[in-house]
């Protein structure tokens, strides 16, 4: 178990780290899971690549999450390892013959996900001629208010998932239809769009489709990107699923960063101070690759032992990571008090999504101390107060 403190003030006073931190919020975390829990109408299945670390997943059980999205083996053994009990499924529409061997045989796995024909054949071939499966088609969807697209690499166009579908239930295995709008997906509109595609692939099939997913991509809240609240997401879904009328199917759905992002923070220390530049103990080689592409600006807060900031003179700092590579920066200035220096901490707030999953070993860094932390990163009426 890690190390609790109350704020993350005492966790710098305490430690003083020279080391990233992350510090998760178990009532956050347990929190968030149970709200998301009761508002989505049927199954929430955590994606388990946003934070696979054993403690989130535990804090996510506790709050009610009872299934888990997975893509390979690896993840899959994660979560039975952790849960016995607990039903974990394959949602990688491109898995190896040993991957889909390895899941049925092994682990019991009884939903897969399947965007051609090659696939299917694919699984019929290594499930020893099991019918007891569902075969979930995805379905691409078009772009519509996600940051992170992902239906050019992933997903079948209506047609072709028509005739899938019937494909899969001339097998006789249950039928499945999927998809995904993209990560950090800021409006409900994407969900509408791709349920009003399902009901056309749906109807045109015929045939009986017992498994809608709506996927995942559900939005964080960041320094330039809000996103719609969980309320007007879950309104507009049960409000899609009342229209497609079909009251003998299962919905699901994938969130992510939705569930983690809120819910744990990273403390990192000024090693040296240049001019208004700065250099931390962690990068986009570590837990900050989200902000690579410019998309996501984490909101922060400088913290001080010995001492106040001047919270007068704020001034834009270039931040850069440990590791001798140049491209180790953050990709816009960060507004920090102008008197920080070496020996002060920068908290980076919400930072749960995408952050340790990411995390690579470069030059001999590698971010893992974790505590729990019992204040919330500080988000007020939808605004983040600190410097930032
Ligand atoms: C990554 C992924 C998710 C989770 O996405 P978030 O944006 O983190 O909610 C869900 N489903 C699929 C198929 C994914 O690839």
């Amino acid at each position: 178990m890690p190390r609790h403190f109350d704020t993350t003030f005492d966790v710098v006073k305490e430690l003083k780290p020279s080391y990233p931190v992350y510090c998760l919020r178990p009532n956050i975390l347990r929190e968030t899971a149970q709200r998301f829990v009761e508002m989505f109408p049927g199954d929430v299945l955590y994606a388990v690549k946003c934070n696979p670390h054993p403690e989130v997943m535990r804090y996510l059980h506790e709050g009610g999450v009872r299934h888990f999205d997975t893509a390979s083996p690896e993840e899959i053994a994660l979560v039975r390892r952790q849960f016995p009990g607990m039903k974990a499924y394959f949602m990688h529409p491109v898995k190896s013959r040993d991957a889909i061997r390895n899941a049925h045989r092994v682990f019991g796995i009884d939903h897969y996900v399947i965007d051609t024909v090659e696939e299917l054949e694919k699984i019929r071939e290594e499930t020893e001629g099991d019918k007891k499966l569902v075969i979930h088609v995805r379905l691409a969807t078009p772009p519509a208010g996600a940051t992170y697209n992902l239906s050019a690499k992933f997903g079948a166009r209506p047609m072709v998932a028509a005739e899938l579908l019937k494909k899969v239930d001339e097998y006789g295995y249950e039928a499945g239809l999927c998809f995904h709008v993209g990560s950090q997906c800021t409006t409900p509109n994407g969900y509408r769009i791709a349920v009003e595609l399902i009901r056309q692939v749906v109807d045109f099939s015929g045939v009986q489709v017992r498994h809608i997913d709506v996927g995942g991509g559900f939005p964080g809240q960041y320094m330039n990107q809000r996103g719609a609240s969980l309320e007007e997401f879950m309104d507009e879904i049960k409000d899609c699923i009342r229209w497609l009328d079909m009251p003998d199917t299962t919905f699901m759905c994938e969130p992510g960063r939705a569930l983690v992002s809120s819910g744990v923070s990273l403390i990192t220390q000024v090693h040296l101070r240049k001019e208004d530049t700065l250099f931390i103990n962690d990068g986009v080689y570590g837990s900050l690759s989200e902000t690579v592409t410019g998309q996501l600006r984490y909101p922060v807060r400088p913290l001080r032992i010995n001492g106040e900031f001047n919270q007068e003179e704020t001034l834009d700092f270039t931040i850069y990571g440990p590791t001798c590579d140049n491209m180790d920066v953050l990709p816009a200035a960060v507004s920090l008090p102008a008197d920080i220096r070496e020996g002060d901490w920068i908290e980076f707030g919400h930072i749960g999504a995408y952050s340790n999953a990411l995390a690579t070993h470069f030059n001999g860094f590698f971010p893992e101390m974790q505590v729990t932390v019992g204040e919330a990163f500080p988000f007020v009426d939808g605004e983040f107060p600190y410097v930032a």
